[in-house]
């Protein structure tokens, strides 16, 4: 089966083929600064070879457009119909409490998108209009919305709910939804095939460590907790987001500084976390060549996002009374060994040592445990376009459109 898999956010589409039958990608691009006035950026890569160029995209039908040209015309097509596409699997970032998985698109499925794009402004919107550019251009190809917040489903009330009066939490759904849940799933299946055992026995820490970043504590397949929340701004320390914080903090700052609630969004999610403690960059590779020159304030970031990371393995341990195998992946876990050194330092006593041998200069699935460590520890690169398009085969076979 070929599955279209579209990441759609506020100003860009990612998209990518993939033949399912043997896992090829088969074409892969993006669409990049759409609606944003000027040319848009448009780059695929597919048969080997790669295009880039400035277009006109003012809009996400306009972007999905290019795609479909892309895949089905000149040097660089892949496919002579477009109806060799078996389906269209959409990533979204907020399914709120409706999708426990992956759902084939209808109205009620739109609805529910739309409703909670309160939630994920910035997410939800842009790919409801990319599910909308699909379903005009491309009308006899099955879209599924895959969400990142299924795989969180599984948490019981006492690890997703706030302490807030109950009918708040009732009325207006304010719980912990988590993210990155078809990455976490993703690297869950695939640390068991490496032990050789089946996920159901397994209890595993998952460490997603990109520019957004979340820890995940999963038995038996199933999450029973995720260090991100309401929305992705809980937890770690990220690129730019803050992570956890007191909320008292956020109202202090908001009366000090005169910010408005939209403001105060912004601050939170685009000018804290690395970014905002080092004054230097979001990007793990720039805090370590400012730390190397001596800059403290990037040590300062470099050892807060390290800490933090750190008291989540240590609280997931506790709740998973055990760990059979931490995983570390996405652009700062699979990449930088150093930082996954640091964590790993001192987790001895959990049955977590990581060989240097083995991690250094490690960018590729491996087991980087020292030999006799009670606990493996993988490095393994998320594939969350691949786990995108498997849930939408299981989609559309479940609703008994397969062609
Ligand atoms: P997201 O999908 O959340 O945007 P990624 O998973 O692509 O993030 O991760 C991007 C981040 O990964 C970068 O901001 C950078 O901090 C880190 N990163 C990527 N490559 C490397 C590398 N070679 N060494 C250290 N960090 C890296």
């Amino acid at each position: 089966m070929i599955v279209l898999v579209m990441n759609s956010g506020s100003s860009s589409l990612k998209f990518q083929l993939i033949d399912m039958d043997n896992g090829d990608v088969m074409s892969k691009g993006l669409v990049e600064r759409i609606g944003m006035g000027g040319d848009a950026g448009f780059e695929v890569k597919a048969k080997g070879e790669k295009i880039k160029k400035d277009v006109k995209a003012d809009d996400h039908k306009q972007a999905v457009a290019l795609v479909i040209d892309a895949l089905t015309t000149g040097d660089l097509a892949v496919v002579d119909d477009l109806n060799n596409i078996d389906a269209i699997g959409h990533r979204i970032v907020q399914g709120g409490d409706s999708f426990p998985k992956a759902a084939v698109v209808d109205q009620r499925v739109k609805d529910l998108v739309r409703e909670y794009g309160a939630m994920a402004p910035l997410h939800n919107y842009a790919a409801l209009a990319g599910i909308e550019a699909c379903e005009e251009l491309m009308p006899t190809i099955p879209s599924v919305c895959v969400f990142d917040t299924s795989y969180h489903m599984t948490m019981d009330p006492a690890h997703y709910m706030y302490a807030i009066p109950y009918d708040d939490y009732k009325e207006l759904k304010v719980r912990r939804y988590g993210a990155h849940g078809t990455s976490h799933k993703y690297v869950a299946r695939e640390a068991a095939k490496a032990m050789g055992r089946p996920l159901e026995e397994l209890k595993l820490i998952t460490c997603h460590l990109g520019n957004g970043a979340s820890v995940s504590a999963i038995k038996g397949g199933k999450i029973v907790d995720t260090s991100m929340g309401f929305t992705p701004l809980e937890g770690l320390v990220m690129g730019t987001r803050v992570g956890d914080i007191d909320a008292a903090a956020v109202l202090f700052i908001m009366k000090n500084k005169g910010y408005s609630i939209d403001e105060m969004d912004t601050y939170l999610n685009k000018k804290c976390g690395l970014l905002g403690v080092s004054g230097i960059s979001n990007d793990f590779r720039d805090l370590e060549d400012a730390m190397q020159e001596g800059n403290e304030r990037a040590k300062l970031a470099y050892d807060m996002f390290v800490l933090q990371v750190k008291k989540y393995i240590g609280a997931y341990y506790a709740e998973l009374d055990g760990c059979d195998a931490i995983v570390f992946t996405a652009g700062i876990g699979e990449n930088d060994d150093l930082v996954r050194g640091s964590i790993c330092k001192g987790l001895d006593a959990l049955g977590i040592s990581v060989d240097p041998a083995k991690n250094d200069g490690c960018r590729e699935f491996r087991d980087i445990s020292k030999e006799g460590a009670k606990a493996h520890a993988f490095v393994i690169p998320t594939n969350e376009e691949y786990a995108i398009a498997t849930e939408t085969i299981e989609a559309v076979k479940e609703a008994g459109l397969v062609k």
